[in-house]
């Protein structure tokens, strides 16, 4: 799996290991993801449920006997660019070919299921397109294309595709690190009307809350530390609880909190409609829970915000955000911004200015609207120009931006907890986080990895802090610390 075009996508680089099923060839498997932190778990379902079938990960997709692509839809001309990606592989398949040896290229993700058979027709090198519900059944498909059948497979099936999805081995979790995601819910009922999550992923669907405690146990063994539960709508979590009874989002994360070895949860995304009082009352209770909370709003004006279907007003918006700090008055948070959007006046626009204020966002992602086919959005009279939306967001980029700086600058000299998470560039440093996702460069043996220890920040960098353990020097002695 490779660099995607978002922030989140990660590469996945461990060396092949042994297959598990007593097959004599490990077949070799390389996976490129695009998108959301949810196409990145689903790359590693993908992998753990191809694992047992003597399929071990490579990085090198010239190397690979199967190649999938999981793409993202959220991006503007998404198809075209998974269109002209598979392009580049045709030609690599082309040169496998002359030398004996047969590469199986599959489109897995948003662009699979919303292409379907579009796929196979248009680029003869695919052979297999599989849809984001469908990963359970990855063995079976992908033995059908190496057989020599062109497969798709997109349909919203019955089955609920966490269950047959492999549990990962302890060395594929320690690869991926002390923190990692896990998916407790997909789709979308809320149909905004940029957006193609409802008719990509479909309606909303929650894992019962058993298996996913189940999940986060399973991690914790395997040395995972920090979890981030993920949804296209998170907190329209509503799975059954060993009763069978809907439990929402904060029954969760306060069974996910008393998982032994469990430091620290997030959640993403969510929605302001379904900020309900118990999730609120959770940010207050729950230590686990970090107080950082993303929580997209889109924009700061009442028209727009109605043009798009988001469901609530700016109010209502400043509304959760006042309950949630009067819960837990160190929350920080960030949102997501669509600049430009169909409509959009100049007032409509420092609407969003003076809602980035007056909330005073940690950061923030910021888009200019682009439109998605299939959207409502894209019928829309008054599409604004490019030149207009730019200008646009380089003023919000502004403000958030300085923002940013502020919200860094302020915890220098200040002592805060960090979760180490790995080895960083100099002997003898480590890479952690701060419950605020700051990146803290720290000096600390090796062993301290998984561990949540107070850190000093001595220097705010532009896209680091840097830090000692509370209590040891404040100047980096990187030949003295041991690894
Ligand atoms: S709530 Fe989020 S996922 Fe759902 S339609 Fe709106 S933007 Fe898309």
């Amino acid at each position: 799996m490779d660099e995607g075009d978002k922030a989140g996508a990660k590469r996945l680089n461990w060396p092949p290991v042994a297959n598990t099923n007593g097959m004599s060839e490990t077949r070799k498997l390389h996976i490129k993801s695009f998108g959301c932190q949810m196409n990145v778990y689903d790359s590693y379902r993908m992998a753990d449920t191809l694992a047992p079938a003597g399929y071990a990960e490579t990085a090198e997709a010239a190397d690979a006997d199967l190649i999938i692509l999981n793409t993202c839809h959220i991006r503007e001309k998404a198809a075209e660019k998974v269109y002209s990606e598979i392009g580049r592989l045709r030609a690599l398949k082309q040169e496998a070919a002359a030398h004996g040896r047969r590469i199986t290229i599959a489109v897995a993700g948003c662009v699979a299921q919303a292409e379907g058979t579009e796929i196979v027709r248009r680029a003869g090198s695919v052979d297999l397109v599989v849809g984001s519900q469908n990963y359970h059944r990855l063995p079976d498909l992908v033995a059908r294309a190496e057989a020599g059948e062109r497969v798709v497979d997109t349909e919203f099936p019955l089955d609920d595709k966490f269950d047959a999805l492999a549990a990962p081995a302890h060395a594929a979790i320690a690869k991926r690190g002390v923190s990692t995601f896990v998916t407790v819910q997909e789709g979308c009922d809320k149909f905004c009307t940029f957006c193609v999550v409802p008719y990509t992923r479909g309606a909303e669907v929650s894992r019962p809350l058993e298996k996913i405690v189940a999940e986060v146990e399973h991690l914790a063994t395997g040395g995972v530390r920090e979890v981030t539960l993920i949804g296209q709508n998170v907190n329209a979590y509503h799975g059954p609880d060993a009763g069978g009874r809907p439990a929402g989002l904060a029954q969760l994360l306060r069974r996910l909190a008393e998982v032994p070895g469990i430091l620290r949860l997030r959640y993403t995304t969510s929605h302001p409609c379904d900020m309900d009082d118990a999730l609120i009352a959770a940010h207050g209770d729950l230590p686990a829970l970090t107080p950082y909370v993303h929580l997209p709003v889109q924009s700061g004006s009442d028209r727009i915000l109605a043009a798009m279907n988001r469901r609530h007003r700016r109010s209502d918006y400043l509304d959760v955000i006042a309950r949630l700090r009067a819960s837990r008055a160190d929350l920080a948070f960030t949102s997501d911004f669509i600049v430009g959007f169909p409509g959009e006046r100049e007032a409509d626009f420092r609407a969003t200015l003076s809602l980035v204020e007056e909330v005073g966002f940690a950061t923030a992602f910021t888009f200019a609207y682009s439109p998605r086919p299939g959207t409502p959005a894209v019928e829309l009279d008054d599409q604004i120009p490019r030149e207009v939306q730019a200008e646009r967001l380089q003023r919000l980029q502004a403000v958030i931006g300085r923002q940013w700086r502020a919200f860094n600058a302020r915890f220098a000299g200040k002592t805060l907890e960090v979760l180490l998470e790995k080895p960083g560039r100099h002997p003898g440093q480590l890479v952690g986080r701060t419950p605020y996702l700051q990146t803290v460069q720290v000096i600390a043996p090796r062993r301290l990895i998984g561990s949540a220890l107070p850190v000093t920040i001595t220097e705010v960098g532009s896209n680091s802090l840097f830090g000692t353990l509370a209590g040891q020097p404040s100047t980096p002695d990187f030949a003295a610390a041991g690894a």
